[in-house]
């Protein structure tokens, strides 16, 4: 039996997670569980599950540190929202617990010192997000970096693939969440909108695999059928395939490197996914992802920057504040503007996170 923190359990990821945990009742208990700010939800899945832990962010983080350490949890499911998550994700790995990330700011953000926190730590890394799973699981023989030629994630191209460029400037609210495969947060969905969540897969691709950016690729897939492409040194190419649920993702890095029969998500049917289509990103219409992924490629401060200013600026966008161009406008503004060397602690990291807010906001006063 193994326990189980399940941090944001009341948002899309944690829903699913509990879903996909109440299957499996001989193999998994829930030992704690934290949301952000909605108490009600939280108190229903408390009533629900007992867990020895829990508490709401809203009303101190410590709830997260606490349930990631705790002794009676192996497996943290990180799936708060942005670099809120990053003091959980480090706790859990310091204790030595396997981190189940789908809070991929907290990589981003905080790269090579959740690398140090792991290994001092004992604690493993296992992706959430469905890319990083596919990547993950193309890479079941042991295959290290020397035998990757190249990673291709997919991209579905969010609800503004096709969308001239001028129209993508004004798009609303409600057009940026309405994304055509995939239902998730509110924050994720704008991400997928303006393309800036490619570019943080594309750093957490990074980290997680010891890739250099310049085997790392985004292709756009319309249908999120085919999660990602490893291409080994020979040649061969590997993929895994499956229709975007992601159940399968957050049961297999439980389990990982294991797999247990499960009865939740659909089974895949090729027939039934038809026609799988691939096309290029269209850097003019979606500049977060360059942006990103130059943020990525200049490493030191830049990604934490980088992360920062994205979550300000989608928050602002959100609230009815700003134009969805103004999401990568003020990103740029802010990196450009970065004047951080490499954080070395987590206290240096607060203060380049909180920099690229402040300067974020100002921006776009
Ligand atoms: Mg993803």
């Amino acid at each position: 039996m193994q326990g189980v923190a399940v941090l944001g359990c009341t948002g899309s990821i944690g829903q699913s997670t509990l879903r996909t945990l109440a299957r499996h009742p001989d193999r998994f208990r829930v030992v704690g569980l934290t949301a952000g700010r909605n108490a009600e939800a939280l108190a229903h899945a408390v009533a629900k599950w007992h867990p020895a832990v829990s508490g709401l962010a809203e009303s101190g983080t410590q709830c997260l540190v606490d349930a990631a350490s705790h002794p009676d949890v192996d497996i943290v499911v990180n799936a708060v929202v942005g670099f809120a998550g990053l003091e959980a994700t480090l706790a859990g790995l310091a204790a030595g617990k396997r981190v189940a990330l789908a809070n991929k700011e907290s990589l981003v953000a905080g790269g090579r010192l959740v690398l140090d926190a792991a290994r001092a730590g004992g604690g493993s890394l296992v992706p959430i997000d469905s890319e990083h799973s596919a990547v993950l699981q193309c890479l079941q023989h042991g295959q290290g970096a020397s035998q990757v030629a190249r990673i291709t994630l997919t991209a579905s191209g969010g609800p503004f693939r096709t969308w001239p460029s001028d129209r993508v400037e004004h798009a609303t609210v409600a057009e940026a969440l309405s994304h055509p495969t995939w239902r998730m947060g509110k924050k994720i969905s704008v991400d997928s909108a303006t393309l800036a969540n490619k570019a943080l897969e594309i750093i957490e691709a990074h980290f997680l695999f010891g890739l250099g950016y310049d085997r790392l690729d985004v292709v756009v897939h319309p249908q999120s059928v085919v999660h990602a492409f490893v291409e080994f040194v020979d040649g061969n190419v590997v993929s895994q395939l499956g229709f975007p649920d992601m159940e399968l993702p957050i049961l297999y890095a439980l389990t990982h490197p294991d797999r247990i029969l499960d009865a939740g998500p659909q089974r895949f049917d090729p027939v039934a996914a038809g026609t799988l289509t691939f096309e290029p990103v269209r850097h003019d219409t979606f500049p977060a992802f360059a942006l990103g992924v130059t943020a990525g490629k200049c490493g030191g401060a830049a990604p934490t920057v980088f992360n920062a200013a994205n979550e300000v600026a989608v928050e602002r966008f959100l609230a009815g504040a700003i134009r969805f161009g103004d999401i990568p406008r003020s990103i740029e503004a802010v990196l450009a503007d970065s004047p951080h060397g490499p954080p070395t602690d987590l206290a240096a990291l607060r203060q380049v996170d909180q920099w690229a807010r402040i300067r974020c906001e100002e921006f776009l006063r």
